[in-house]
């Protein structure tokens, strides 16, 4: 680090220059040196990369005040440039800018390293599932509809871009004549084309063909979520990378039960004569009819917990708990006999409306559910 050039030599600028001319010396710098106006000379792009590690530093208010009063030894650590200095890529996403688009297309590590594989589109299919398969987790074979790479196709270098992948052209830019480089609109960056295929095959040597793909669908999924299987999409043009399959998750309405998150709710309905005497009911879940105690005495409003009764997180934390919402049902339609028995229960019973209103054992009950 200590033999490093002093940034303001490096820029050829005095300690006082302000920032419009700190960025005037690093452009012409960098214009000077670029890597693409110097091929294959390495101490061109040593200063290239000098000017800008100088540029970097001198450019940000911060990192200039601590250069200025600790010099390089200021520089390292966190922020600074340890001993490595700054990649291409760095510069390259950096200071893209002051370059104004003069050398196009993005990565300077991409567009150097010449061809690249092309990935194939992501593929995207709806399942629907039950809440007995989310609670489970299930495997499901679903039938797609994919691009897959045809048998027999030969490649050659494409053409138009001598299988570099990349088009070179030059433009006229405020700077003056600049190449740009940009990926090869014929064979996307591939660098080859299709020499022959069999008739099937698209120009790109790819066919559409029904697959069957299994899917593993972990327990707790949601609605809307997204699970991606990686490379099960449509195959890359060129023999490149397949996609993904997206697979879109959507849930099936239970009859019985409710949802929420993690949680399940079911509304269970209990004869007024059941629960005023007690009785045991049978409820619904996921993992089929399960008994359930009811008090003698038990209010309509009253919610039983069942704990681990609910769906898995999908993060595997843990079970959530089902829900019961006890109702008492009150009956619409009575036979003759009933009414009779009702009406004497009328005559025989000592409601008090006002005594019941104020019963704060019903409600502290149910308060010590939701609390639990
Ligand atoms: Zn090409």
């Amino acid at each position: 680090m200590s033999n490093k050039r002093d940034y303001y030599e490096v820029l050829g600028v005095s300690k006082s220059a302000d920032e419009s001319e700190i960025k005037k010396a690093y452009r012409k710098l960098a214009l000077k040196y670029h890597p693409d106006k110097n091929p294959d000379d390495a101490s061109a792009e040593d200063k290239f990369k000098e000017a800008a590690e100088a540029y970097e530093v001198l450019s940000n208010a911060e990192k200039k005040a601590q250069y200025d009063r600790f010099g390089h030894a200021g520089m390292g650590g966190a922020g600074g440039f340890g001993g490595g200095g700054m990649n291409m890529d760095d510069i390259f996403s950096q200071f893209g800018d002051i370059f104004g688009g003069a050398f196009g297309g993005g990565s300077f590590g991409g567009s150097r390293g010449g061809s690249r594989v092309v990935k194939g589109t992501n593929l995207r299919v709806k399942m629907k599932l039950t809440l007995e398969e989310i609670s489970g987790g299930v495997k499901k074979k679903i039938k797609v509809n994919k691009l897959v790479q045809a048998e027999g196709v030969t490649y050659k270098n494409c053409p138009t871009c001598q299988g570099t992948g990349r088009i070179t052209r030059v433009a006229q830019t405020f700077l003056g004549a600049m190449q740009t480089q940009s990926a090869c609109h014929v064979c996307q960056g591939a660098g080859k084309t299709v020499e022959s295929k069999p008739a099937d095959a698209d120009a790109q040597g790819l066919k559409r063909q029904e697959e069957i793909i299994e899917i593993d669908i972990p327990a707790g999924v949601e609605e809307g979520m997204q699970l991606s299987v990686r490379g099960k999409g449509n195959a890359g043009p060129f023999n490149g990378a397949a996609g993904d399959l997206i697979v879109v998750i959507e849930e099936i309405a239970h009859d019985d039960l409710r949802r929420e998150g993690e949680n399940l709710h079911y509304d269970a309905f209990v004869n007024f004569s059941d629960a005023v005497l007690g009785a045991s009911i049978e409820v619904p879940t996921v993992g089929g009819k399960v008994k359930i105690k009811v008090d003698a005495g038990t209010q309509s409003g009253k919610v039983l917990r069942l704990r681990g009764k609910g769906l898995p997180s999908v993060q595997r934390y843990g079970t959530g708990d089902l829900f019961v919402h006890l109702h008492i049902y009150t009956p619409t339609t009575v036979s003759k006999e009933e009414r009779e028995i009702l009406e004497k229960l009328r005559d025989s019973e000592n409601f008090d409306p006002y005594k019941a209103q104020k019963d704060k054992s019903f409600f502290s009950r149910m308060r010590d559910i939701f609390s639990s």
